[in-house]
């Protein structure tokens, strides 16, 4: 650097935008300073000019003198980055930091004459720097507090990092969900695969992405519990939160979770508890309000807690108006209420049942007598807790025995009148004779009506033996309930066991138990026919048999008891034979089915080849062979379809397609064969379901070809297609046979045809509409028929849309 006088060199340093101070290198003694240098230094300029450099800064000298040194002898320059410095500056002590260079001045010949110390004051970045340094480590060290508070915590807790979501770290209230699972150091969906695809696995992507937290409560996940274990139902409370690094940016998801599985199981077992006891109070109330008995319940304090229909009628009172009211509430006299009291206090110390008559003036019907049950009610201590009471009205039953009573006196005293007339009146000998006669007459058939009846229960009993059934009746008033030995034979327990009834239904194979336990309720409840075929295992001896039982509520009289009361006999051979069958059938259909194919690929062959014949007795005869082997193969493949249904083999395979193109296929291929009828078709609309396309169009199929088999040639077959409900329907109607209501009934159980002049030479094997209705069942859909013998018939059926 050369400057052409002391002058311009002074007026460039003093102005220059960083600390400058010149010594002479060969004494260190400062020549020349700058004032922000003097800012830098804390000296005044007096303090620094005309200075030996280390007594200025007597405190860097120890760390600096060297550097300087070799600054003069080398020639090369040196560097201090933020240099620490406390000064007095604006009158107070301060820090400050400073970025220093000691820079060689050299003559022509490259000696070092003068030594240039640039200073630059660094303070403000260095201190920003430090803050943030702080702030970083801050935040690392409360996040690492955090994160022991969650390795404490209760809570099922993992923190995912970053875009791959991996497991950074696992609370062992987390990892107890998971025992086997390994977690730590991989992505979640690569240690939890069954995430995958599931609104779990969207959730978490989306709070990585947006930063919005996402909450769930009692979401079923099924999750193994060990790695490639079976998934378990499970339901989970749980929380993703995004975690934000210093800046502010997203880098992991904070999860909470909570299994909640065992509360909503408990909620559920719950649910199922109320809705049992539930069923069980309608079906006593249908009961209890039912009878013409008077049933009641009261507490310890003679206080009434339930009363049935019967008796709020009687004292003409509402529910409200009769409960928690005692005996002189409702008018019974006080003879009447100490007695009951009294009973009360016995049964209380006894523990034991009482009964008794009595007879007080009813709202209605005047004086009336009644005959009541009292039994206690027992806590889970076995005390007595309440007083349960049936009361019936036994007038009638008194009347008629005091009238007996009374009339085989009068009788009596007629006897003696009359032996006593006999002698002075033989004249009415012979009236009494035939009085007498008629009396023999009347006995005799009264002893044969009797007879009668003995008959025809003996006929009944050996009927029930013939036929060996079990026989059973439930008292719907009592529930007592009675089997014969046969009955518990056949449910695998010995004859002289008394198992209870729902120790019967528990040996009912369980997916047909809740069946057979509805159609008892209804049964008992509104009293529908009972008719069941079900599998049982046998108590002891763990048979396998299947029954056949039949039941019908029964009730003699208005006031007599009602029952429900049926047989049950042993099918188990029946079923068997049946299921031989179907296997044979489908056996034989199978091996027919493999011959069968070769011959229609050779009689195709054939009729392309024999069509344009000269022979014209060739050129129709393949034709006709072919569809006759067409007819076959329908025929063999209907009845495969049948086997295969019943071993539940037949495979449903639903796709969405349009319904439109199927019918429109199939009635074009019918059309273009049936020669006989006009086929009438108005264009469907375009309706997407999802369903077996094949399956369908064989069930469409089934029933265009009955419509022309079962009505004269020349009529017409009308197809319609539509959505009504909301649903696809689609029917086939002809003016045909027809159906009565009986076989319309009948028309789709397997193997049905109907049997009439008008069919009997019409060939098929009853299976095309069980399978067809089989199909339809299997699709959730719905088929029938609406028909009029000698009028036609319409055949539809409907099917959900997508
Ligand atoms: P198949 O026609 O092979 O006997 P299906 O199961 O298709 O077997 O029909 C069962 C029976 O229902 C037939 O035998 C017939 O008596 C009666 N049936 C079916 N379709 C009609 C119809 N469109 N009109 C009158 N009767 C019919």
């Amino acid at each position: 650097m050369l400057f052409a006088d002391e002058e311009s060199l002074y007026t460039t340093i003093s102005s220059a935008p960083v600390g400058i101070c010149i010594l002479n290198a060969d004494t260190l003694v400062a020549e020349l300073v700058n004032d922000k240098f003097i800012a830098v230094a804390g000296k005044s300029s007096e303090a620094i000019i005309g200075n030996f450099y280390w007594d200025i800064f007597p405190e860097a000298r120890g760390r600096y003198e060297d550097a300087m040194q070799g600054v003069v002898k080398n020639g090369e320059p040196f560097h201090a980055n933020e240099v620490e410095r406390a000064i007095e500056r604006n009158g107070s002590k301060q820090k400050i930091y400073i970025n220093l260079v000691y820079s060689p001045i050299k003559n022509k010949d490259g000696r070092v004459i003068k030594l240039a110390i640039w200073a630059l004051e660094k303070t403000e970045d260095v201190i920003e720097r430090k803050k943030e340094e702080a702030s970083k480590l801050n935040f690392q060290q409360e996040r690492d507090g955090l994160k022991s508070v969650f390795m404490q915590a209760l809570a099922g807790i993992c923190i995912l990092q970053g875009p791959q979501l991996i497991y950074e770290m696992v609370n062992p209230a987390y990892q107890e969900i998971l025992p086997g699972r390994n977690l730590a150091g991989r992505s979640i969906f690569e240690a939890l695969p069954e995430l995958v695809g599931t609104p779990v696995q969207t959730a978490l992507l989306s709070v990585y992405k947006t930063g919005e937290t996402f909450k769930m409560n009692e979401m079923l996940i099924p999750v193994a519990e060990y790695e490639g274990g079976p998934t378990r139902e499970r339901y989970f409370n749980f929380s993703f939160q995004a975690r934000r690094d210093h800046d502010g940016n997203i880098d992991g998801i904070v999860n909470f979770v909570f299994d909640v599985t065992e509360l909503i199981k408990a909620q559920h077992k719950l649910r199922e508890a109320t809705e049992q006891a539930d069923r069980q109070k309608r079906i006593y109330e249908t009961i209890t309000a039912g009878t013409p008995d008077l049933m009641y319940v009261w507490d310890l304090d003679y206080k009434f807690t339930y009363v049935n229909h019967a008796l709020l009628k009687m004292w003409g009172k509402t529910w409200e108006q009769a409960i928690g009211r005692g005996f002189r509430d409702h008018g019974y006299e006080e003879w009447h209420a100490t007695m009951h009291e009294r009973e009360t206090d016995r049964i209380v110390a006894t523990k034991q049942p009482l009964r008794g008559e009595v007879a007080f003036p009813h709202a209605e019907f005047g004086k009336r007598i009644y005959d009541y049950i009292l039994i206690p009610v027992l806590n889970e201590h076995g005390e007595v807790e309440a007083i349960a009471g049936t009361t019936r009205d036994v007038t009638e039953r008194k009347i008629m025995e005091d009238e007996l009573a009374k009339s085989s006196e009068e009788l009596q005293a007629i006897n003696e009148e009359m032996v006593a007339t006999n002698e002075e009146q033989a004249a009415s000998n012979e009236e009494l004779l035939a009085a007498n006669n008629q009396l023999a007459l009347v006995n005799k058939e009264l002893l044969d009506a009797r007879k009668k009846i003995e008959e025809s229960e003996v006929a009944l009993r050996l009927a029930i033996e013939a036929a060996d059934s079990g026989t059973y009746s439930i008292n719907i008033r009592t529930m007592e309930f009675y089997a014969s030995p046969r009955l518990k034979e056949l449910y695998g327990f010995k004859s002289d066991e008394e198992p209870s009834l729902q120790a019967l239904i528990n040996q009912i194979r369980e997916e047909y138990r809740q069946m057979a336990n509805d159609m008892v309720e209804a049964a008992i409840i509104r009293g529908k026919r009972f008719d069941l075929t079900f599998p049982v295992t046998g108590f002891h001896d763990g048979k396998q048999r299947w029954l056949r039982s039949i039941g019908t509520y029964q009730q003699a009289g208005e006031n007599s008891e009602a029952y429900f009361a049926g047989i049950t006999n042993d099918v188990t051979e029946q079923k068997e034979d049946e299921q031989r069958k179907n296997d044979f059938i489908g056996m034989v259909s199978h091996e027919l089915k493999t011959p069968l194919t070769s011959l229609t690929a050779i009689v195709q062959v054939a009729n392309t080849k024999l069509k344009n014949s000269e022979d014209p007795f060739l050129a129709g005869a393949m034709g006709k062979a072919n569809q006759q082997v067409k007819r076959m193969a329908t025929m063999i493949n209907g009845f495969l379809n049948v086997s295969r249904l019943e071993s539940a083999k037949l495979l449903i395979d639903k796709k969405e397609f349009d319904l439109h193109d199927l019918v429109e296929e199939v009635v074009k291929e019918i059309a273009f064969t049936a020669s006989t009828h006009t086929i009438k078709y108005n264009l469907c609309d375009h309706i997407m379901i999802n369903a077996d396309a094949d399956k369908i169009g064989s069930v469409l199929t089934n029933l265009i070809s009955n419509a022309i088999k079962y009505s004269p040639k020349g009529k017409d077959v009308e197809i319609k297609c539509g959505i009504e409900n909301n649903k696809a329907v689609v029917s086939v109607t002809d003016e045909g046979i027809g159906l009565s209501p009986e076989d319309q009934a009948k028309v789709f159980d397997r193997y049905f045809r109907v049997e009439s002049n008008n069919t009997r030479h019409i060939s098929g094997f009853g299976i095309g509409l069980y399978l067809s209705a089989e199909i339809i069942r299997r699709h959730d859909g719905e088929i029938g028929v609406k028909s009029e013998s000698g009028h036609g018939s319409t055949f539809y059926f409907s099917l959900p849309l997508v």
